[in-house]
């Protein structure tokens, strides 16, 4: 069998290496996949640092997987070489434990399963994957702005259309990074009266361009403040990395307010009860999103025009594109493309 580029991790902390491989074979329930894009994201970390969960290394990263499916093993139905296809955060499931049982794919007891630290992910040019994992690409967008939907994508997707916040309530975004220039768009497209916060006047202008219609520079006003002033969110999705930002907000939420928690801070969120209680306003999160979630902000993507910002670069100079993303200076996904 002839050989592909992929781009490893030998062990846990270690580089970012670019080595020649066999070409898998899918096996049973398995498909190929030709990999044409693949999303850097920040939870690619868990992969290149380690020891958060488990990861036989050497291990190829990388869960925002677009391409074209280029074979199957036995026993794949509706998939066949040719149709297009991404892999995201949900890499598979057993389909046997109870919240498989329930269709809660996500909470699978035999998991999580997923690209990039389960088995080998989106790094390398071809990559074999569970059908279950696949979501269809639709036409009208490219690999390299599908990747990035995968999982930036349906993780800022997914909450807020699972919110219950409906059209023309207030619906704030905290941050505009990865997740939150995406969560900005789909607010917007979805009809919210979207606010978007962030540190500093310099992002206002992306901000209204992306499709807020009020922008809080969290620096210089007090967003909890300023969002009172609007009556208070239904909704703020947090996708920010400070658990004090998101402290900072918390008294914006109007009545039944909730705030959804997509950024992963390292520290601690400060809740007051009394905000809780007095208003029944409620902290939650959300974890990405299946395949079929994933091939549903596809879909919406492509019927609204909301897309990704991303900046390419061959899949060869992968670590230059890891410590891109990591600098926080991208703008805003950096995605590795097939080709040199
Ligand atoms: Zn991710
Ligand atoms: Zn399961």
């Amino acid at each position: 069998m002839s050989k592909m580029r992929a781009v490893q991790v030998p062990r846990a902390g270690g580089p970012l290496e670019v080595v020649d491989r066999e070409i898998p074979e899918p096996g049973p329930g398995q498909v190929r996949i030709r990999v044409e894009a693949a999303g850097i994201c920040h939870s690619d970390v868990l992969t290149v640092q380690g020891g958060y969960l488990p990861v036989a290394y050497p291990r190829v990263p990388g869960h925002e997987i677009a391409g074209v499916v280029d074979a199957i093993g036995d026993s794949v139905p509706a998939w066949k070489p040719g149709d297009r296809a991404g892999v995201g955060w949900h890499g598979g499931h057993c389909g046997y434990c109870d919240p498989c049982r329930r269709g809660d794919f996500l909470s699978c007891k035999n998991g999580p399963i997923i690209p990039g630290i389960t088995y080998d992910g989106g790094y390398e040019e071809y990559v074999v994957a569970p059908w279950g994992a696949l979501a269809r690409i639709p036409d009208g967008i490219s690999s390299a702005d599908a990747a990035p939907l995968m999982d930036a994508g349906v993780t800022t997707f997914n909450p807020l259309r699972h919110s219950g916040a409906r059209p023309g309530d207030l619906v704030a975004i905290l941050g505009i990074g990865g997740l939150g220039h995406l969560g900005v768009q789909w607010a917007s497209k979805m009809g919210f009266h979207t606010v978007a916060i962030a540190r500093g006047s310099d992002k206002e202008p992306l901000a209204k361009q992306l499709g807020a219609s009020v922008y809080i520079d969290s620096q210089s006003q007090d967003p909890a403040a300023e969002l009172s002033k609007m009556g208070g969110a239904r909704v703020i999705l947090a996708t920010v990395t400070s658990g004090a930002a998101m402290t900072q907000v918390l008294g914006g939420l109007g009545i039944d307010g909730e705030l959804i928690v997509v950024g992963a801070p390292q520290d601690p969120l400060q809740v007051p009860a009394g905000a809780l209680i007095f208003g029944r306003r409620a902290i939650s999160g959300w974890p990405s999103g299946t395949s079929i979630q994933s091939e549903d902000t596809l879909k919406f993507a492509v019927q609204t025009g909301v897309r990704p910002m991303i900046e390419r670069l061959p899949l060869g100079h992968a670590a230059d594109g890891y410590a891109r993303m990591m600098s926080g200076k991208a703008r805003f996904r950096v995605v590795l493309t097939a080709g040199s």
